[in-house]
């Protein structure tokens, strides 16, 4: 049953402080603090800051049993969420199924498997939607009418819903050869689409000169430090959803590298406050051979990447030049976790896997994250006994371009019930001689 949107208690305290539960951006590199603004660079040493908060006042608000009283959003965990007061907007996101993945476990050859299914993730259905409506309810907050983003589509498609759910003014800035079924998703909420002629990091580039100039809200690059803090949720989400258990294995797509980052300070967050037991957790990345600076880096044992020239169907992981590509092969180090890539047909297979064993169909992003599940399972560095969630963050209807003519066709036939019973008769020919 649903109650208020939150407990009238919980209010009250949110409204006692202007920031809510925040404290600080805080530098990453160098620990300067800086005012809860909308920025994300520290201007001595150009650190990404990061979102600080009050654990001890967490603590006080925030327990399992509270948190089960709350509607199934991605806001029953708005304490370790970067927004003062109630949330504006997305208030309906997240929360999405954790599928117990049976099927898809015997097919991998490991005891449990689970499917964190953000391809059914409100309103645009990616993991997106979870940053979004953190970043749109933050800039809300501070006073923005404009918002913007660079993005390699799932972005794009989230800001302009959430933008145009909200009354705000969207600028979405895209690769310009990204899927059909990403760039109709953004032009059907009305927003303003421009496709530059280039690969995402031109994009990017564009829009830090763009964002600097004017005074819009850019979600991902002065917004980032509260839109990066949206993706925990997901982590919260798994854990919650699987008992308060942290899973053995994490299976984490990778762009940017930040979902990946978040999820670990998911994990770290609930251990912290004594929501989650500490254990011994490993969260491995996922890339796509085609745009694999982070994981081919992971492998080699170095701490820094090498920037590359995106050539994937996975377009929505091909970022050549990965903000947190850094902070992510620093996370895969410390809890020694792995990372590991797959080809275009790799991709196209762990997306029939997963449709044909769990129903799910998701875009090339989820292909990439099973691929690279069912690789490091064969090698033994998942084992078999442990068990596994993959993070399936986005919809295959999305990117219908990249599947088609690679899952068959359809039989045509006459309107005819002798034509049918011939297709049905020799399909049970080859059922017994299979
Ligand atoms: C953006 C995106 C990711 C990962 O993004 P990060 O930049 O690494 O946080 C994963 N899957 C999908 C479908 C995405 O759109
Ligand atoms: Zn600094």
């Amino acid at each position: 049953m649903r109650r208020g949107f939150l407990p009238r208690q919980y209010e009250t305290e949110v409204m006692q402080t202007e920031s809510g539960y925040m404290k600080a951006l805080k530098c990453r590199e160098c620990g300067r603090e800086y005012p809860l603004t909308a920025t994300h660079v520290c201007e001595f040493d150009f650190g990404p800051l990061e979102v600080v908060y009050d654990y001890d006042r967490i603590k006080r608000s925030l327990s399992k049993a509270a948190i089960a009283e709350r509607p199934q959003t991605m806001w029953r965990y708005r304490e370790l969420l970067p927004i003062a007061h109630e949330p504006t907007v997305g208030r309906q996101v997240g929360f999405t199924p954790l599928v117990k993945a049976d099927r898809l476990a015997k097919a991998l050859g490991i005891r449990e498997a689970w499917v964190k299914n953000d391809t059914v993730n409100y309103p645009t259905l990616s993991f997106k939607d979870r940053v979004v409506s953190v970043a749109l309810s933050r800039a809300r907050e501070l006073g923005f009418n404009t918002v913007a983003c660079a993005s390699t589509g799932n972005l794009a498609n989230s800001v302009a819903a959430n933008a145009a759910a909200s009354g705000m003014r969207a600028y979405v800035f895209i690769p310009a050869d990204l899927e059909q079924g990403k760039i109709v998703n953004s032009l059907v909420y009305g927003a303003n689409v421009i496709g530059i002629k280039g690969h995402y990091d031109e994009v990017n580039r564009l829009c830090a000169e763009i964002a600097g100039k004017y005074g819009w809200a850019f979600v991902n690059v002065n917004m980032r430090p509260y839109y990066a803090e949206g993706s925990k949720s997901l982590g919260f989400e798994i854990v919650e959803q699987m008992g308060w258990r942290i899973p053995d294995h994490t299976v984490v797509p990778m762009a940017s590298g930040s979902l990946l980052t978040k999820i670990q300070k998911s994990y770290q967050e609930l251990v912290k406050l004594g929501l989650a037991h500490e254990s011994s957790h490993k969260v491995h990345g996922a890339q796509a051979t085609g745009c694999s600076p982070i994981s081919t880096a992971q492998r080699a044992g170095l701490d820094f990447f090498k920037p590359v020239k995106p050539n994937t169907i996975a377009k929505s992981l091909a970022i050549g030049t990965p903000a947190d590509g850094f902070y992510a092969l620093r996370v895969m180090k410390e809890t020694g976790s792995t990372a590991d890539d797959v080809t275009d047909d790799e991709i196209r297979d762990a997306i029939k896997l997963l449709a044909e064993t769990e129903g799910i169909f998701a875009e090339t992003a989820g292909g990439v994250t099973l691929g690279v599940a069912r690789k490091l399972i064969a090698s033994g560095k998942i084992p078999a006994k442990d068990s596994v969630v993959l993070c399936i963050t986005g919809n295959g209807l999305k990117t219908l371009d990249a599947v088609n003519g690679h899952a068959g066709q359809p039989r045509e036939i006459k309107p005819s019930l002798r034509e049918f019973e011939g297709i049905l008769s020799s399909d049970e020919r080859s059922l017994v001689n299979a």
